[in-house]
């Protein structure tokens, strides 16, 4: 292997598992550019997809393609050039001129509480593209980057919504300026399904969900006319259109977030009793994308959790004496929880994380006599995405306020292992 591809695989690697290379490594020349078509078939006699992915036009460049497969749901691979399988990992090796390749994914899946995370049903089908086309590694002779496009192939009378534009609902364009091999990600629809969107500032929202299940499209622009504004003041970087899609059982009775898109259960309420909102939730996670790997969940769901509230409260969704009435609620629901780190941060565990950023807000705040705020931790975050950690808080905090916090000190109980 020569250098020179040694250190494209390393960089697309690189860019592939975080998705944000610097700006300047974008920029650089001229690149070629290769085709990728994906194309997904739907049989609703199988519930399943058959994929056929593509490549044309400066294909030569393009080595190899590892993809890291779950074999109970992708299976049957075939095509052109040659096929290396392994038991997670298939790897295809394109011929130079381009080619083909086709596999089978299982679309249904059962989450360990019952309900499904994705669904085939007789008229519609709610997935994720990225559990379709999973991650991929690819080695290249020399820079290159993708032009992608995603078709669906569906039962006469269906359309699609994806993240991606498109003017058919059929055909959609993939452009991820992030990313250098382009592939179809986030949640997506297709079937028998009613579409709503509204463009609010400079995001493009669509909501979406099987027709005659009673989704509340029009509820949720209404809440997201009210918060994205404020979403968009905190995270000026988000994206310019979002999918939120919606139905009834056997899908999950929850929220799932994914890239510029989440999933939400139709009978989940906009606002719960509590004043606390599924959907802005959500939009949170969609808006930071960051993970807090085995110890620091708490970070992640805090501040989903805080700012879902604090957005509303901005808004005007909610008054001032309900968002205080909602945080002595989760005081007292977080009252009993002696530790905030581990793997999973779930309803205690988050309300009390709650109180600690609100903490951590108001100590940011007093430190720099309101030229800071916990906004511009959250916004250096949503830079960073991926995994985040205690320390990394620790470190952006103090960049912030300006010196280290005694709340964020290793003295905290609340932060010990
Ligand atoms: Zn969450």
């Amino acid at each position: 292997m020569k250098l020179n591809s040694i250190l494209w695989f390393f960089i697309i690697t690189v860019v592939l598992s975080v998705g944000f290379p610097p700006d300047s490594a974008l920029a650089n020349n001229k690149e070629k550019s290769y085709r990728i078509d994906y194309n997904f078939d739907f049989l609703p006699e199988d519930k399943r997809v058959l994929v056929t992915i593509r490549l044309s036009k400066n294909a030569g460049v393009l080595k190899s393609l590892r993809f890291n497969i779950k074999p109970e749901y992708h299976s049957q691979f075939e095509g052109d050039g040659k096929i290396k399988r392994q038991a997670n990992y298939i790897t295809w090796y394109p011929p130079q001129k381009g080619g083909r390749l086709t596999y089978q994914v299982k679309i249904d899946r059962q989450r360990n509480s019952g309900g499904y995370g994705a669904y085939f049903a007789k008229d519609w089908v709610i997935f994720r593209g990225d559990h379709v086309v999973p991650s991929v590694k690819v080695m290249t002779r020399g820079k290159a980057e993708s032009q992608a496009r995603l078709r669906f192939n569906m039962p006469a009378g269906w359309v699609g919504e994806t993240i991606y534009e498109s003017a058919d609902k059929i055909n959609f364009v993939i452009d991820d300026p992030h990313r250098r091999f382009d592939r179809p990600l986030g949640w997506m629809i297709v079937g028998d399904i009613g579409i709503r969107k509204e463009q609010i500032k400079n995001t493009l929202v669509a909501v979406a969900g099987p027709k005659e299940q009673g989704i509340r499209r029009m509820d949720a622009l209404a809440l997201l006319n009210w918060n994205l504004p404020e979403l968009l003041a905190v995270f000026p970087n988000y994206y310019k259109k979002i999918l939120i899609v919606s139905a009834d059982s056997p899908m999950w009775r929850g929220g799932l977030s994914g890239p510029g898109s989440l999933y939400m259960h139709k009978d989940r309420p906009m606002i719960g009793e509590d004043g606390t909102s599924t959907l802005i939730h959500e939009l949170i996670h969609t808006a930071m994308r960051i993970n807090g790997g085995e110890q620091d969940d708490w970070i992640v769901e805090g501040f989903a959790e805080f700012y879902s509230l604090e957005l509303m409260r901005r808004s005007g969704t909610i008054p001032q004496q309900r968002y205080e009435l909602t945080l002595s609620k989760l005081y007292k629901r977080g009252a009993d929880i002696k530790k905030l780190r581990g793997k999973n941060s779930k309803g205690a565990t988050t309300a009390r994380a709650v109180l600690f950023m609100k903490e951590l807000d108001d100590n940011i705040r007093a430190m720099t006599h309101n030229k800071a705020s916990l906004d511009d931790v959250a916004k250096k975050l949503a830079l960073k995405r991926g995994q985040v950690s205690l320390k990394l808080l620790r470190s952006y905090v103090k960049e912030v306020a300006g010196a280290p916090l005694d709340i964020l000190s290793k003295n905290n109980p609340l932060l010990s292992d």
